[in-house]
């Protein structure tokens, strides 16, 4: 595989990088390399955000268009993706160790349900509807998108996670600035094609790779209106101080350390319980954010638990990432190899019992795998109970039975994270009333998968904001409300008076002011 780019997708067209300088992902099944691309630095920045400023500000641009015509270029987009499928899951696999298998159901696919998910919102949510005021006259509230969008993005779901940024900024009106991190560009080429093959206008994206300093230049760039920031708690607090010195929205998905409850009831067989355990808690090789790493166990069941999770642990192939029969791939770099070893060498210091795994594979002698790691006996109160690894490994925590699993609730809520979850039980009901005592902002029963209809993000120290469902296209949107003293009498509310960044936005009342639908999938 040699993927080789010279130019960059800014405004609708490929333009010459303003310098030499190049990203070279390299495969971290094999440690060769898989191609290079142009590095976006500042002014590539500051042409990708003049040209989606420009886009955004045009009359009769983008945000002007009727939210169903937008949904017809989003429907066409996801088709082009859809035929580039194959390719997207292989580059995917090869720059970051995802199993192929797993790039497929999650990598393509996924995001395409996505834009089509939006593509349909973007048809049924009312931008505008007219309330009768409580004094006297009228209002018209008005859901204008908000802007020039800075979307930056992590290496784990390149795909998935740009279009959890893309979808819902298209389906508003908005336009973005795309820029993926430098392990995972090449496949982002494929998503810029796809986009040009389907028509979508030109500088409503624009795709710049490059680093933590293009990241930094376009979060703080004057012509932005708003970032959304998916990757580690530590960018995105530098990201959110940012945001907050220049009063500019920001959505944050930050990083994770979630709870697998275990009730005494569970069912432990692996024929039962097994695949869906595996995926939420070692998805991707454990580099996946919402993972339930903490797995807490009742002490009546304990032994049983850790020999389960043992089992699963020590059955699961590991091997290059494009092997069909592949269920753990590499971490996604040397570095990243030998930060999560660390953290095994400091949980065993601590005194954790290792029951499989903590080494690398004496079969693979190039590639950063590392096998499948549990750790048993862990306390909640130490390092590898607290930070994010990153990496495969779980640490089996005990807690005390009881009925209403109050120690295990406790401890799943004693965490600086607040993203995922989940609890694993025979009885749903039970399952669900103890998810709902848990303090994150998505939780799983029997199984953890994001649904594009409802919001996904975190709290505390895992984010700020949502993704998914109606409340992420909120957060591409702005209100503004236009009070009429007189009661309103159907017609066309006269001149928008918006200021020149608005010039798009101020037509698009002209088709939706007759509905009051309101912002409902
Ligand atoms: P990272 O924070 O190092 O980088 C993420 C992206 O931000 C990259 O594109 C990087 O170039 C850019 N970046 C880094 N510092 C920046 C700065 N100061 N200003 C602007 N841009 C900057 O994260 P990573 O190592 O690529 O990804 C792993 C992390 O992402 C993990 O912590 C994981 O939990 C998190 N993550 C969170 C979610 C979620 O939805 N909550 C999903 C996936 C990954």
């Amino acid at each position: 595989m040699d993927s080789r780019h010279d130019h960059l997708y800014i405004g609708g067209a490929w333009v010459r990088p303003s310098t030499e300088r190049r990203l070279a992902p390299v495969d971290p099944s094999t440690e060769l390399s898989l191609g290079s691309v142009p590095e976006a630095v500042e002014a590539d920045v500051d042409a990708a955000v003049g040209a989606a400023r420009a886009a955004f500000d045009s009359p009769g641009g983008w945000a002007s268009w009727e939210p169903s015509r937008r949904g017809e270029v989003m429907e066409r987009f996801a088709a082009e993706l859809d035929a580039r499928a194959r390719d997207i899951a292989a580059l995917v696999s090869a720059q970051n160790g995802m199993p192929v298998n797993i790039a497929r159901q999650l990598e393509v696919g996924y995001p395409g349900a996505v834009l089509r998910y939006y593509a349909g919102l973007a048809r049924e949510t009312g931008f505008s509807e007219v309330r009768a005021g409580l004094l006297g006259g009228s209002v018209e509230v008005r859901r204008l998108p908000v802007g020039v969008v800075a979307a930056i993005v992590p290496w784990n779901y390149p795909q998935v996670l740009s279009m959890f940024k893309i979808a819902p900024a298209m389906a508003a009106g908005c336009t973005v600035v795309l820029k993926p991190s430098p392990e995972t560009v090449l496949d982002s080429y494929l998503v810029a094609e796809a986009a040009q093959a389907a028509g979508v206008p030109a500088g409503v994206l624009n795709i710049v790779p490059g680093g933590r300093a293009a990241g930094a230049h376009l979060v703080a760039h004057p012509g932005v209106d708003k970032v959304a920031f998916t990757g580690s708690t530590a960018a995105g607090r530098a990201i959110g101080e940012t945001c907050g010195r220049l009063l500019r929205p920001v959505t944050l998905e930050l990083g994770g350390k979630s709870a697998g409850i275990v009730l005494d009831d569970a069912e432990l067989d692996p024929a039962v319980i097994g695949q869906d355990l595996v995926a939420a808690t070692l998805t991707n090789n454990g580099q996946t954010c919402f993972l339930s790493t903490r797995i807490l166990a009742p002490r009546g069941r304990y032994a049983e638990v850790v020999d389960l999770v043992t089992d699963l642990a020590r059955s699961l192939p590991v091997g290059n990432a494009l092997d069909e029969q592949t269920l753990v791939g590499p971490l996604v770099s040397a570095a990243q190899r030998e930060r999560v070893e660390g953290h095994v060498a400091k949980g065993l210091a601590e005194g954790a019992r290792l029951t499989t795994g903590g080494r690398r594979p004496a079969d693979l002698d190039r590639g950063w795998f590392l096998e499948p790691t549990v750790l048993a006996d862990v306390d909640n109160s130490w390092t590898v109970a607290r930070e994010e690894i990153f990496g495969p490994v779980l640490c089996v925590i005990p807690y005390e039975d009881s009925k209403d699993a109050a120690d295990a609730v406790r401890i799943a809520n004693d965490s600086d994270f607040g993203l995922g979850g989940t609890v694993w039980t025979a009885d749903p009901e039970r399952g669900a009333a103890v998810a709902r005592r848990v303090h994150t902002s998505t939780i799983g029963v029997n199984g953890y998968l994001p649904d594009p209809v409802a919001p996904f993000g975190g709290t505390k120290a895992s984010g700020l904001g949502s993704e998914l469902g109606p409340e992420g296209l909120a957060a591409y949107l702005r209100f503004q409300s236009v009070y009429q003293s007189s009661p309103a009498d159907g017609r066309e509310p006269a001149g928008s008076g918006a200021e020149p960044r608005d010039a798009g936005a101020a037509h698009q009342h002209t088709p939706m002011t007759a509905t009051t639908t309101t912002l409902t999938a």
